[in-house]
């Protein structure tokens, strides 16, 4: 058997095993034409078909109508928040966003090169880290768009529902939770997604949009990272990142073997139950750090009484097999990350760790 370890990483994160091994099997010989998949033209018929399933089973997953495009960008989800502003945010509109924790204030941060920003709507300053009500987010009559983040990784607070933003288009930067739930993914004008937290590997960013949204861009936005030219060209404008489009095309093969969306959002309610409940039972040794409402099926923050504390537990976690356990270095403390590709049971094994390690300290 493959040792395989308890993976709570943020990113890049764990994959499903069964990807690994179909990956494997494939690597020096990708369906019998005697190369890997990384030694052929992205022009090729084999690799066209990659690209072109991989788009279709995105749009599938998600339950999306046509008009949405699926593209396959470089940069990271990072350049999302420079590419975004550039081509959509013109002289005479704001870009408008609800500011929800470290990754939300990045793009915001980032929009404020190029043009005229709003705040739609703020966590809570200070005290347990939430999502602002619905009904607290203001959007402006000539908002370019609305930005939501609708997974904070760091904060570990998620949107459990989404706003209706009328005619104002609405983007999402759903890097930490894409494909983790079902959603109405038609409410998005674009959502876009680094992969390597809930796709795939990293390499990889993934844009699904309403082409009609992309179609126009300033004049002088460059070549490649104008939207346009991807749509036009159909994702493959210049050499794509083709193992990681590849990797992304056994995962979402896996998540609709597995049942799709609404069953991976069963597995990770039940997976992180498990977690959620042994913090909520443990009479305050254990404590989360975003408010109940707002918690996270991807990514559980918590923190111990004391770093003393904290320290030990990492390092007896270590000890038991579980990997990634530290939170962000930005905010200290405790974080598990339980994408869909995390099993049951590591979330089973981390519960019963921490059980066993208050009894212990306790
Ligand atoms: C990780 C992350 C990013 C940054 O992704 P890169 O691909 O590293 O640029 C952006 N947003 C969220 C929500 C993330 O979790």
């Amino acid at each position: 058997m493959t040792k395989r370890a308890y993976n709570f990483n943020a990113g890049p994160a764990a994959l499903p095993l069964e990807v690994l091994q179909q990956a494997q099997q494939e690597f020096v010989d990708f369906k019998g034409i005697g190369m890997s998949i990384m030694e052929i033209s992205h022009r090729s018929k084999e690799y066209e078909q990659v690209n072109g399933e991989t788009q279709q089973l995105l749009l599938e997953l998600l339950g999306l109508p046509s008009g949405y495009k699926v593209l396959f960008l470089q940069g990271g989800a990072s350049t999302q928040f420079a590419m975004i502003p550039m081509n959509l945010l013109t002289a005479d509109k704001v870009g408008a966003y609800v500011m929800t924790g470290s990754w939300a204030e990045k793009a915001y941060q980032e929009a404020q090169l190029f043009g005229e920003t709003f705040l739609a709507a703020s966590s809570n300053e200070s005290g347990p880290l939430n999502i602002p009500a619905l009904s607290d987010i203001r959007v402006p009559d000539n908002a370019a768009y609305l930005h939501v983040t609708s997974n904070e990784t760091i904060a570990g607070t998620q949107f459990h529902e989404f706003p209706d933003t009328g005619s104002v288009p609405l983007i999402g930067d759903m890097s930490s939770d894409i494909l983790s739930r079902s959603f109405d993914a038609s409410k998005f004008a674009m959502i876009y997604a680094g992969a390597q937290k809930n796709l795939g590997p990293s390499g990889v960013t993934v844009v699904v949009a309403r082409e009609d949204f992309l179609k126009d861009s300033p004049k002088h936005v460059p070549t490649m990272l104008r939207y346009s030219t991807h749509i036009k060209n159909d994702s493959l404008y210049n050499t794509p990142p083709a193992y990681s489009v590849y990797i992304v095309n056994l995962v979402l093969k896996w998540i609709k073997a597995n049942g799709g969306l609404s069953v991976m959002e069963q597995r990770n309610i039940e997976k992180t139950a498990l977690v959620y409940d042994t913090i909520d039972n443990s009479g305050g040794f254990y404590e989360g750090l975003a408010t109940k409402d707002s918690r996270s099926i991807m990514n559980i923050t918590f923190k111990l009484q004391s770093e003393e504390l904290e320290k030990a537990f990492i390092k007896e976690s270590e000890a038991n097999g579980f990997v990634g356990l530290k939170g962000h270095r930005s905010v200290g403390h405790l974080r598990a990350s339980t994408y869909n590709a995390v099993p049951y049971e590591s979330c089973k094994a981390l519960a019963d760790f921490m059980a066993d390690f208050q009894k212990r300290n306790g």
